[in-house]
């Protein structure tokens, strides 16, 4: 677990960032959640987060999610973050890492279809997102040597 958040820890000073510490634990009934954040930061986005072997996995959306069929939109991999953020609504100082407003936009339990290392299929059992969704790994250009952390997230039909 520790590895895990090694990367949610180096980013974040606890003394004065009022986002969980990583040992917070989450209570909940059963089943796995999933949670997305508005981010009111320099630029707002929306963190989109999947309970993951006892963490949130994560990605920033630039764009609202999309509810329709039609509209795909790109999701950057970020950091793993403690399931304890699932519950966290606040405003990250100025000056801080990812300083801004930060608002719960949606929250529920969802189920897995597939979890690949390219693509990954559960269906969202949330208020405003609810329904069969994709996460799709999108191929990195061959000369480049950065590691991707590009995929699309899409709404699909059963
Ligand atoms: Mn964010």
């Amino acid at each position: 677990m520790e590895q895990k958040l090694k990367r949610y820890l180096q980013k974040r000073d606890f003394k004065k960032t009022p986002e969980p510490k990583p040992e917070e634990s989450l209570e909940k009934k059963e089943g796995v959640i999933f949670v997305v954040q508005k981010h009111k930061a320099s630029h707002l986005h929306y963190d989109f987060r999947l309970e993951r072997e006892g963490v949130l996995k994560s990605w920033a959306i630039p764009k609202e999610p999309p509810t329709s069929f039609s509209i795909k939109r790109l999701a950057v991999e970020v950091e793993d973050h403690p399931l304890a953020y699932a519950n966290f609504e606040g405003e990250i100082p100025e000056g801080l890492y990812g300083a801004g407003k930060v608002e719960i936009w949606d929250k529920g339990s969802y189920l897995l279809r597939e979890w690949g290392e390219k693509k990954i299929v559960f269906e969202l059992k949330g208020k405003r997102l609810r329904g069969l969704y994709c996460l799709l790994k999108i191929n990195p250009k061959q000369d480049s040597g950065k590691q991707n952390k590009n995929w699309l997230f899409f709404r699909i039909k059963k």
